[in-house]
């Protein structure tokens, strides 16, 4: 309650703030207890700053490392208001949270973060893309639907053409609710709910990187990272810091960051991921206010890691410094494929004695195909090399049960 005052009046008592860090009586909330709210743990015992998550099972990744683990559905009102009724400052590791619950601690004076309004925005891409049309945010060329009969319809009435790449509005993650159409039959096992025709687009290269923004407005921006992608999968298989780009088109994606949290007076971390066209134009593909797999490489890269400057905008502090003296490669370990179980990891000897290489364990007790197990970072001064490492290990790594 306090803390949610504080942000209002923002920069006058922010000595309050501090003074309640060193005491460790604020109180730090996060909805989900995945890896990102791990991370976000194991940051926070840096400040011994008390956390406490919401999720299904004391089993998931960020258990074992917040003050109090409360068990519950994070999608549930009744759940997330109990959980929350004490805290100072909520926050999310997953967007699939009960937002109107957020919006009733809002109301109440507590600190959320990201604002549930825009959170509201974000889930549904929809709204989020004419959001964008709204700003002037260069994006796909779409149309929205309320259910995939109305798209079809559209189709019939030759008002769209093949290709288009579809998307449920609602729930889609790491490719799921993505689908490229190329003719009618790809669509015979559509879902039927709301979704988006999308501009197919000839992607160049896909683009990342994540701004803060704090309560004061004060904004830190990291350099941008490059997906690249496993086309047969569809699936991310590396990721590489800094992207090998134009200064120019880096500076554009900082503006167009930048115009995006000024938009919304946003307050948090917010992912931004990029495609840049074979023509070299930029589109904005969609965001992510939390923390973010494209941001797993700040830990070992960046002078503050990604976790620690959400820490700081949660608290209102200013922002630390983004900038690097190494380049990275961040790859995930996935379960294998046929492999369900108990985990077990094969090829760590290798991995432990690759230089710059660190290990990300999540601790999940059961590993199934394509699951995220962990992910490794790989941390040096040259991508080259970095390179040939990602190759080796990729010889000897693998997630089985
Ligand atoms: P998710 O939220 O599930 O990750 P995305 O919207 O990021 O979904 O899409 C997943 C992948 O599908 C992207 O990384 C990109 O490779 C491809 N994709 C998405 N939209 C388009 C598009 N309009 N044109 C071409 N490829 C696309």
């Amino acid at each position: 309650m306090v803390i949610g005052l504080k942000y209002r009046y923002s920069g006058l008592k922010s000595e309050r703030i501090e003074s309640k860090m060193i005491v460790s009586d604020l109180k730090v909330g996060i909805l989900g207890g995945g890896q990102l709210g791990k991370m976000l743990c194991t940051a926070a015992a840096d400040w011994h700053l008390e956390l406490s998550v919401l999720d299904a099972s004391e089993d998931f990744p960020a258990a074992p490392y917040c003050h109090r683990f409360v068990k519950g559905d994070f999608r549930d009102e009744n759940d997330v208001m109990n959980f929350a009724k004490d805290l100072d400052v909520i926050t999310i590791e997953i967007e699939g949270v009960n937002i109107k619950a957020l919006h009733r601690l809002k109301e109440m004076g507590k600190t959320v973060v990201p604002d549930p309004d825009f959170l509201d925005i974000v889930r549904d891409k929809g709204r989020q893309n004419e959001f964008y049309r709204r700003h002037d945010i260069p994006i796909p060329a779409f149309l929205s639907f309320d259910s995939a009969d109305e798209l079809r319809q559209h189709i019939s009435e030759g008002r769209l053409d093949f290709p288009f790449v579809w998307k449920s509005r609602f729930e889609g993650y790491d490719g799921r609710g993505v689908k490229m159409i190329s003719n009618a039959t790809d669509m015979d096992d559509l879902p039927g709910g709301p979704c988006l025709s999308e501009q197919l687009v000839d992607i160049d290269k896909e683009l990342a990187l994540i701004i803060s923004r704090n309560a004061r407005g004060q904004k830190a921006i990291y350099d941008p990272v490059e997906m690249v992608f496993d086309s047969r999968a569809n699936l991310l298989d590396h990721l590489e810091f800094p992207a090998a780009i134009d200064s120019a088109i880096s500076n554009r994606m900082k503006q167009l960051a930048k115009k995006i949290v000024d938009a919304v007076d946003f307050k948090g971390l917010l992912a931004i991921e990029f495609f840049l066209t074979k023509d070299g134009e930029l589109l904005v593909n969609e965001v992510a206010p939390r923390p973010h797999n494209s941001g797993h490489h700040t830990i070992e890269c960046c002078t503050t890691s990604q976790y620690e400057q959400l820490l700081r905008t949660l608290l209102n502090l200013p922002p630390g410094d983004t900038s690097s003296d190494s380049c990275g490669i961040m790859f995930n370990l996935l379960g294998s494929p046929g492999k369900k179980g108990p985990a077990k990891a094969e090829g760590l000897d290798k991995l432990f004695s690759t230089p710059g290489a660190h290990l990300h364990w999540y601790g999940k007790k059961d590993t199934k195909p394509f699951r995220k197990m962990g992910h490794v970072l790989l941390a040096g001064q040259d991508v080259k090399i970095l390179r040939e490492r990602l190759k080796e290990l990729r010889k000897n790594l693998k997630i089985t049960a």
